[in-house]
């Protein structure tokens, strides 16, 4: 149980979003905020962390307002909800397969189990997820249903998908993470976009909050022509601050080799790496630099190129766009209008949101809101 869960925030659970301006924080769900407004009224995230404070979950606030347990385990999450279930003594039946759900017009009766069984209710919540990473059980298959029904389902799609990256060498710094790198994205060497934020080197080429949140935009672009990055992983340093900065460290190291030396400033994983780009000896005394080595330095660490090669899928996909049309639920209820014991939750609506918290919101939301009101 809680699969998808446990693989949140890199393992540690983004659990919410604490932007406090109440207008940002519903502009993120795009055009669905005005659907959605009336459910974060009834459970927003003040709601949320006063939940799992009662439960006994302590939470952070990291940049960009994402929450995160200070355990740092998103375990930690699922247990207080798993005990919670227990204290309400609901009847968890995990490993039942659901193979179809069975209703007459306006109303659900049941749903039908794999192992042929049916299992009657007064009233249906689906929350079957989307399509990504159907290693956790998120197989669509509730989009089936749906469109059985009679919803309308709009085709889902991949969103907030990592990005496979040409060159050989981003592959070496697997697992590096970068909490604040500006990234400039452009079309046939062209400018389009620069932004700054968290990235992450993984097996395939980049991932991370920052790039997951332009990968659709990445996507478009690659319809236009060749799109390449250019990686800043000091942006907190102008050019001529950076050099500044070197000449210090050159010179109160200037005993020291400079491979040893420049992991004051960068990662140690990327300090060879960076040095070759550079093409500058890595072995070589800080105090042996040359100017032009130095400038090489600066430009290298402030622009490290890339190249896109494709989006991953679906399966490597954080949430899918796509779902059943908002215009067929009632959000002050989240009950279906075409069934009148039906309840539609998280992944399934068709709700587009950027990384950062706002998708597990989403569920605690539409969750709550239809749990109110089934009872
Ligand atoms: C790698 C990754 C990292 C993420 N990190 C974050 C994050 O840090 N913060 C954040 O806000 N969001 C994050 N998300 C998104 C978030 O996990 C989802 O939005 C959320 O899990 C959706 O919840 P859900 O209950 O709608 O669906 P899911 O969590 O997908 O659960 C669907 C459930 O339905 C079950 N099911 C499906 N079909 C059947 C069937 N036929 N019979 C029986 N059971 C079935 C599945 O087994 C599963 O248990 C992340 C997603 C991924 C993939």
């Amino acid at each position: 149980m809680g699969r998808k869960l446990l693989l949140t925030g890199g393992g540690r659970c983004n659990l919410t979003n604490a932007e406090p301006d109440e207008k940002i924080f519903l502009s993120k769900y795009g055009s669905a905020d005005k659907f959605l407004f009336s459910a974060f009224a009834r459970f927003g995230v003040k709601d949320t962390l006063d939940f799992f404070k009662t439960h006994g979950v302590e939470t952070a606030i990291e940049p960009g307002q994402r929450v995160f347990p200070v355990t740092n385990r998103s375990q930690t999450i699922l247990n207080a909800l798993v005990d919670y279930l227990k204290a309400g003594q609901v009847k968890i039946m995990t490993g039942a397969i659901v193979s179809g759900i069975v209703g007459q017009t306006g109303t659900l009766e049941a749903v039908k189990l794999a192992n042929g069984k049916k299992v009657r209710a007064k009233a249906f919540a689906l929350a079957t997820g989307g399509k990504s990473h159907r290693e956790t059980g998120s197989t669509g298959d509730g989009f089936v249903w749906l469109r059985a029904l009679g919803h309308q389902v709009i085709e889902p799609s991949a969103a907030l998908v990592p990005v496979a990256i040409r060159e050989a060498w981003v592959k070496k710094l697997s697992g590096v993470s970068l909490d604040q790198a500006k990234l400039t994205i452009l079309i046939d060497s062209v400018k389009q976009k620069t932004k700054t934020g968290k990235i992450l080197f993984t097996h395939f080429g980049l991932s991370g909050p920052l790039v997951l949140n332009l990968s659709r935009e990445i996507g478009q672009w690659q319809k236009e022509g060749e799109v390449t990055l250019s990686l800043d992983i000091l942006p907190e340093y102008g050019y001529d601050q950076l050099n500044a900065k070197l000449q210090e460290i050159f010179k109160q190291d200037s005993n020291k080799k400079l491979k040893n030396s420049l992991g004051l400033l960068i990662p140690e994983s990327m300090v060879e790496l960076g040095l070759k780009m550079a093409k500058i000896e890595p072995a070589v005394f800080c105090h042996s630099v040359t100017r032009e080595e130095r400038q090489r330095l600066v430009r290298g660490l402030k622009a490290w190129p890339m190249t896109v090669d494709r989006l991953l899928g679906l399966d490597d996909a954080t949430i899918t766009s796509g779902g059943v049309a908002l215009t067929e639920v009632d959000f002050k209820t989240m009950r279906s209008k075409l069934y009148s014991n039906f309840y539609l939750v998280g992944d399934v609506l068709n709700i587009d949101r950027p990384s950062g918290g706002f998708s597990l919101q989403l569920c605690w939301t539409t969750g709550h809101v239809a749990g109110e009101a089934c009872v």
